[in-house]
């Protein structure tokens, strides 16, 4: 491709709003520009990467069996209003009315989609298992849409979706999922981790985070120095929950009256911290009081929470009630009991949550990561805490260490949270009704991308891994105006495409010193300089990521790039 017939506008200034390196040399190199907040649009190079990291994510998807479909952006309201996700989703789903006044989402998301076409399509254990996969724009309307592609509010995931006759299958697919998501990633040139990520909201078990390792992330994951373990802690609260038995529950039903529950009750009730960066939250579900602790930035929804106080889910315990169970503060929480029965309540109560809080997250995303009796040991009367650096590793091996992280994948057991709300079931082999089993998986696309970007680039420009780098070569004429130069530049040119080689060709009437510049921010990975050597049939070969050069014969360059 020719540069000087190509959309590549460069940038010498540091856009201002752009906070993080990923963001600054993406619109600085001309991949995107933005068309409002956390909305972008790929130029040519952006779309020639994003194109790459989708045909790695194709291939691995298609070697693990998942087969690809493309299903509406739009989506009517009633299937949200099925699963109940119109109203606990919150303002993060886009919302639009038809002519006819009739309700519609942006899709953020796909899992009452497919569920609707599974159930009206497949009824017999003959057909499953089943797993789709597509490559989409989703819309989420972030509270704070922000870093560039990392948190857009239009971006670009690839979504799948299985579904299963019994556990042991869904189980199998999940597997085959996780490998490919390694292979994608490793794929990708990433310094890349898998963490635990349990949500007891969504009825599975099982959930793991792909956590790219970077500074600017916004996850932080504990794991240990020494063995596997890792698991992400920031929007980790530790949950406890007071047995019904307990003196201190009975006394605090007594003096318990949840009050009006009003919004601004909500709001004094969630900004009362225990301890510094640390805040309960109490929840009264059915009987049972259910604490919550959070810690990290997170915000409460109000607008969901308001949701499900109205639809009679949760009762806040009032601020008193708080102070009372808590005693002087957060290291004395007295008693505390983690038994079957209350995980139930508890799974309950963070679905009550999930649903209700932190309007960064789709619903059953988190929640109970680091988790008191799975991760560490809790005695009865012990000081509960969160996992810190240092503690010893809950596997036994090893010691804790933090690291930020960036989340590019999601992988999901589901379990029957959708089909059992939609319906969807099949005939099993003697003939019986039975609920499907789904797990659902995500990638964050155009969030791999960046992430890329931000482990790939130096003082100069970006330092794309050849795998999804927009070109393999970047052919360089240092002055066209020569004849010689220009020559052997076109030469070369027709050779690397003969070849077969994905070749930039900078062809314009810039100075060299521009066209260097350029050229390092771009960040092809090879490149060709045709200069004032040109006469001898000598070229400037240079690697961008290690600027290793060396002078090599213009017969050279196609075998030198092999
Ligand atoms: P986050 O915790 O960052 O808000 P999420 O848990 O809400 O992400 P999922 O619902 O798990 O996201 O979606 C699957 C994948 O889509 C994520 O793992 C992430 O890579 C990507 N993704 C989610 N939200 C965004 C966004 N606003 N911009 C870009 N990519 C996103
Ligand atoms: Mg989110
Ligand atoms: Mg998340
Ligand atoms: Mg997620």
């Amino acid at each position: 491709m020719k540069q000087s017939e190509m959309l590549l506008p460069t940038l010498r200034e540091v856009p201002a709003d752009a906070e993080i390196k990923s963001h600054q040399l993406l619109m600085r190199a001309g991949y995107i520009r933005q068309i409002a907040s956390g909305i972008y649009s790929y130029l040519p190079l952006g779309r020639k990467v994003l194109r790459k990291v989708e045909e790695i994510v194709r291939e691995e998807m298609d070697k693990a069996g998942a087969h690809e479909m493309l299903m509406a952006a739009m989506q009517p309201a009633e299937l949200w209003k099925e699963t109940g996700r119109w109203n606990t989703f919150g303002p993060e789903l886009m919302r639009l009315h038809d002519r006819h006044d009739r309700e519609f989402a942006l899709g953020a998301t796909h899992e009452e989609v497919i569920t609707s076409i599974i159930r009206d399509e497949v009824n017999s254990y003959k057909k499953l298992p089943l797993t789709v996969y597509q490559i989409q724009s989703k819309f989420r309307d972030e509270k704070r849409p922000r870093f560039g592609l990392l948190r857009g509010r239009e971006f670009l995931m690839k979504d799948a979706y299985s579904f299963h006759e019994s556990y042991e299958c869904l189980d199998g697919t999940y597997q085959k999922m996780f490998d490919a998501y390694s292979n994608i990633f490793r794929r990708c040139g990433l310094n890349f981790r898998a963490v635990v990520a349990d949500s007891g909201a969504m009825g599975g078990k099982d959930t793991h985070e792909f956590m790219v390792l970077s500074e600017v992330g916004e996850d932080t994951i504990a794991y240990s120095d020494t063995s596997s373990y890792a698991a992400n802690i920031e929007m980790a609260p530790v949950i406890t929950t007071y047995e019904k038995s307990d003196e201190s529950l009975k006394e605090l039903d007594k003096v318990s009256t949840p009050d009006q529950k009003t919004m601004k009750q909500v709001a004094d009730f969630l900004g009362h911290e225990l301890q510094e960066g640390i805040k309960a939250i109490l929840f009264k579900v059915d009987e049972a009081f259910v604490m919550v602790l959070t810690r990290g930035d997170h915000e409460v929804n109000d607008v969901k929470l308001k949701n499900l106080f109205d639809a009679g889910y949760i009762d806040l315990a009032t601020e008193e009630d708080t102070r009372r169970l808590l005693g002087t503060g957060f290291g004395s929480l007295g008693p505390i009991g983690v038994s079957d029965e209350v995980e139930v309540v508890a799974d309950f109560a963070v679905e009550a949550l999930v649903n209700a809080s932190c309007g960064a997250n789709e619903e059953g995303y988190h929640y109970t990561n680091v988790n008191p009796g799975r991760d560490f040991e809790v005695s009865k009367y012990a000081d509960l805490r969160f996992i810190e650096e240092g503690d010893p590793s809950p596997d036994g091996e090893g010691t804790i260490k933090f690291a930020r992280g960036i989340e590019v994948g999601h992988v999901f057991k589901l379990g029957k949270f959708y089909t059992d709300k939609m319906n969807a079931s099949f005939l099993n082999d003697q003939g019986k009704a039975t609920t499907m089993l789904m797990g659902c998986y995500g990638i964050g696309v155009s969030r791999t991308l960046a992430s890329i970007v931000e482990q790939y680039h130096d003082d100069n420009g970006i330092t794309w891994p050849a795998n999804v780098a927009p070109f393999q070569v970047h052919l360089l004429s240092l002055n066209p105006k020569k004849e010689e130069q220009l020559q052997l530049a076109d030469q070369l040119y027709s050779q690397l495409q003969e070849a077969g080689i994905e070749v930039l060709y900078d062809d314009r009437k810039e100075r060299a010193g521009v066209k260097f510049a350029d050229s390092d921010l771009i960040g092809i990975p090879l490149r060709i300089t045709v200069g004032k050597q040109a006469g001898e049939g000598v070229v400037e070969f240079k690697v961008r990521a290690s600027g290793e050069q060396s002078d090599i014969e213009s017969g050279q360059v196609i075998t030198k790039i092999r």
